[in-house]
């Protein structure tokens, strides 16, 4: 996709749908993806943390997660089409992922958010196989990641909160050949 800057940050200049098909081919030709959903409080904290600023320049999309970002685009003369938010996005992929019986792994939110989790989308996705559902309260993200290593799920959805869902991101996703997307409070929603 085309670029725009806000603030130094490369958001992709794509619609929703453009951006979902998109990464959905990646998925089904298992390409390592690596999507951050940018909010104006990450573009500030990017600002003041050049680490976090190179890893939304590594990404492989960063997309408009708020209306001041859409805002910032316009005012800079070079629009954005639409929000993509982190929690619309993983429900668009886990409604296709059960259509095409695809793979899952969620890490993050507390140990009864992700029992509530594992509920739901057992009812709302059946033909989804949920390879894991982890809470977002370890001590070492390692020996997550090689489970993950083995799995090789087709997405993985980390809600811990930035920056450390993408710092984590940034480091583990070699060892998965699918979707890598900090979601930051989404299980919450999703399992209440
Ligand atoms: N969380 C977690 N581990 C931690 C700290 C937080 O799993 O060590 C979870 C927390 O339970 C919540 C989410 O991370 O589900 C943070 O959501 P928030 O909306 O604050 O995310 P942000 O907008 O900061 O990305």
């Amino acid at each position: 996709f085309p670029i725009v800057n806000v603030l130094n940050v490369p958001f992709i200049n794509a619609t929703q749908q453009a951006f979902l098909d998109a990464v959905e081919h990646r998925i089904d030709t298992r390409q390592t993806t690596f999507v951050v959903t940018a909010n104006p409080e990450i573009v500030m904290y990017a600002r003041q943390h050049p680490s976090y600023q190179t890893l939304l320049e590594n990404a492989d999309y960063v997309t408009p997660d708020g209306i001041g970002i859409i805002k910032g685009a316009e005012i800079l003369k070079t629009p954005l089409p639409e929000r993509i938010t982190g929690y619309d996005t993983m429900l668009a992929l886990l409604a296709w992922g059960n259509q095409r019986q695809r793979s899952v792994y969620f890490v993050g939110a507390k140990q009864e958010v992700i029992t509530d989790l594992k509920r739901v989308v057992a009812n709302r996705y059946p033909h989804l196989k949920v390879l894991g559902a982890r809470n977002g309260y370890f001590d070492d993200f390692a020996p997550i990641a090689d489970d993950i290593a083995q799995q090789q799920p087709d997405m993985v959805f980390l809600a811990i909160g930035f920056p450390k869902q993408e710092e984590l991101i940034a480091a583990y996703q070699h060892l998965n050949h699918g979707l890598w997307m900090g979601v930051g409070g989404s299980f919450d929603v999703l399992s209440g």
